[in-house]
């Protein structure tokens, strides 16, 4: 596998106000595939509920194996996949299967605990570019039944020539039917032409803003893929402008108020926490994933957790 796009590496511009802050992706891997991170920082944990942002692609996987992460295990968060373009097979430990393709919403629920696997099927289209979201569930939440849903049409409406497809939470008088947790919104604009326009956003909650593809301006600022915009709160607009063929992400929500601890794929509150759940899954406890034949991933080592103050 190979990324298509040389973007994992462009500079920071150092731009930061009281309500602006762009920041960069770092590469982390997932299995083969080398990701953009852009989501947490050591300095922001979360946006609204959103605690993990990954953006990956486009790649050629024609030819090869393409994604493959085996089974493993999620507490206190909901996964959102959602893709550009290619298509992933879904697996959980209540025994989900679903494909997902570009403009659908796989949501898993992972509440007190599922165990999942992604991976490109075995003939798959020969490019590969999505995202991987994560939202924290609430304290009030967290200890949820597990659940997975996928939903293969999402309200689509027109934002001064973006196409804006809101696929958690509303923008724009639109309601995605996803059930989320938290007062959020997670949408796509895909421009088909050269788009300027303002696009409507609610002032209590809190925003960012990236492109997956083409450059963007937000605000006056340039954005190219890898770079993440965090656009504060009490706003009731962004101004943005991209060319024909981009695709940005607008993830926002109600700032969540709660300190979390996320570890491997974890998302708690205490160490002890973070440690039973590993016990758990090292115990099978989180069930299997039926259909996945490959070895399940391994927890890494605890690491010794500091006391925040
Ligand atoms: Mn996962």
């Amino acid at each position: 596998m190979s990324t298509v796009d040389a973007d994992l590496d462009v500079e920071s511009q150092g731009v930061q106000t009281d309500d602006l802050e762009v920041t960069q992706a770092r590469a982390a891997q997932v299995g083969e595939m080398t990701v953009r991170r852009l989501l947490p920082l050591r300095t922001r944990r979360s946006v609204g509920a959103w605690c993990f942002v990954d953006h990956y692609g486009p790649m050629s996987v024609d030819g090869v194996a393409g994604m493959r992460v085996p089974p493993h295990p999620h507490i206190g968060l909901q996964t959102v996949t959602w893709l550009l373009s290619g298509n992933v097979l879904h697996r959980d430990s209540l025994g989900s299967e679903q494909m997902i393709r570009p403009g659908q919403l796989n949501l898993m629920t992972a509440g007190r605990g599922i165990a999942h696997s992604e991976e490109s099927p075995a003939e798959h289209d020969p490019t590969l570019h999505g995202v991987q979201l994560w939202v924290a569930l609430p304290d009030a939440s967290r200890g949820t039944e597990p659940a997975f849903a996928h939903h293969a049409e999402l309200p689509v409406t027109g934002v001064g020539g973006f196409a804006v497809t809101v696929f958690a939470g509303s923008l724009a008088g639109v309601r995605s039917p996803a059930r989320m947790f938290s007062e959020i919104v997670g949408a796509e604009l895909a421009a088909p032409r050269d788009v300027s326009a303002g696009v409507p956003l609610a002032p209590a909650h809190e925003h960012v803003i990236f492109a997956a593809t083409g450059m963007a301006r937000a605000d006056d600022i340039v954005l190219r893929p890898g770079q993440l915009l965090y656009l504060g709160r009490g706003r009731d607009h962004v101004a943005v402008s991209a060319p024909a063929g981009s695709r940005l992400f607008l993830l926002g929500g109600v700032p969540l108020g709660e300190r979390l601890l996320m570890w491997w794929n974890l998302v708690a509150r205490t160490p002890g926490e973070i440690a039973a759940a590993v016990a758990g899954w090292r115990e099978g406890r989180f069930g299997t994933v039926a259909g996945d034949d490959g070895p399940p991933l391994s927890a890494p080592p605890l690491p010794a957790f500091k006391t925040r103050p």
